[in-house]
């Protein structure tokens, strides 16, 4: 095994400490990685909540990391030590099912390794994430990272990022559409940035004014204050694509009426189950759909237009010593829009 260090759930306070870590010795079609920086995602607070609850295995949160190859492999042939990588929140999948072959290997039958928390399809053990200074990760599952992207403010794209970039492909986003993004936090704000890219009118739809100017700097044309039923109404049947990414559970029937005739409503920030009316989805053929992560060709597809775009996330960067503050933070949405950890403190 080979050793490094990160931050690991403490199951009795719910925080994390920095611990000594291992990971595999490199199997011949892995690569590893020394991690430079990670973002912090919505997922691993969950993932500290449900593990304080059990905790049992270890939990190393972090899956969306960027970083500098340091070895590889013998039968790697695509990377050399020294290339920059990014790497997401799938590391492996059966490789040979109808998703995978379609190249969504985010809904492989067997459903994909996670890079955390996830099972090795190989030797059995529990997957350790990025908040670490070193993964060790099948080639197949690693991104090269586009000349010219910050790497710090990249790392979130890698899984809030291909989490919006995969509905507005799925469903066609692009010159003449009209997309709306419902809530302005890590997942919205790059929804914004990419619909614009991609040549929709945009607008946000929040639920108090305060960030009609962020919006706008982001790239929307438009702002809807959803708690004000005159501006709700105003845009009625409007929008073909609603990027929902409000992470607390709410209702879906006014987000739903301002769903264009034949446009999807996609609802990708709080999972779980959802009570609707299909009146308001026979209303006007409306489409109710969701969305995460997503496949190996699409998340290339989404750095390549990042690279071309020039968007990134807006970040915070933290020393990954501050990592219990960056999560404490996170759970009151009190970060524009993104926290990363800079890894270098771990040395
Ligand atoms: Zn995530
Ligand atoms: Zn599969």
């Amino acid at each position: 095994m080979r050793s490094t260090t990160g931050w690991q759930a403490d199951g009795a306070t719910g925080t994390l400490r920095r611990a000594a870590l291992e990971r595999r010795d490199l199997r011949p079609d892995d690569i590893a990685v020394r991690i430079e920086y990670c973002g912090v995602c919505h997922t691993d607070l969950h993932a500290l909540h449900a593990h304080g609850s059990d905790a049992n295995g270890a939990l190393v949160p972090g899956h969306e990391f960027t970083g500098v190859v340091t070895e590889v492999g013998g039968a790697v042939a695509d990377f050399s030590p020294g290339d920059p990588v990014a790497v997401g929140n799938i590391v492996d999948s059966c490789g040979t099912c109808p998703m995978c072959e379609a190249g969504q290997e985010n809904f492989c039958r067997e459903f994909p390794t996670l890079t955390y928390g996830g099972t090795d399809r190989q030797d059995g053990s529990t997957t350790l994430g990025g908040y670490a200074r070193e993964y060790v990760v099948n080639h197949r599952f690693a991104y090269r990272l586009p000349a010219g992207l910050d790497a710090a403010a990249t790392a979130p794209l890698l899984c809030a990022g291909v989490t919006v970039w995969e509905p507005l492909r799925a469903l066609g986003v692009g010159p003449g559409s009209t997309v709306a993004v419902a809530g302005l936090g890590g997942l919205g704000h790059l929804a914004v940035k990419m619909a614009a890219g991609l040549g929709a009118t945009t607008s946000v739809i929040s639920r108090t004014p305060d960030k009609a100017e962020e919006a706008r700097d982001l790239g929307a044309q438009g702002f809807v204050v959803s708690t004000d039923p005159k501006q709700m109404e105003a845009v009625r049947d409007r929008f073909d694509v609603i990027v929902d990414t409000i992470s607390a559970p709410h209702d879906l029937a006014p987000y739903l009426r301002v769903t264009a005739m034949d446009g999807t409503l996609s609802r990708l920030g709080d999972l779980g189950p959802v009570t609707v009316d299909t009146m308001d989805l026979l209303i006007g053929r409306k489409k109710l759909s969701s969305a995460g992560s997503g496949g190996r060709p699409s998340t290339a597809a989404m750095l390549r237009f990042c690279a071309e775009h020039g968007i990134t996330a807006d970040i915070e960067l933290l020393p990954s010593s501050q990592v219990n503050t960056a999560l404490e933070r996170l759970e009151r949405n009190d970060v524009r829009y993104r926290f990363v950890l800079d890894m270098s403190d771990l040395d």
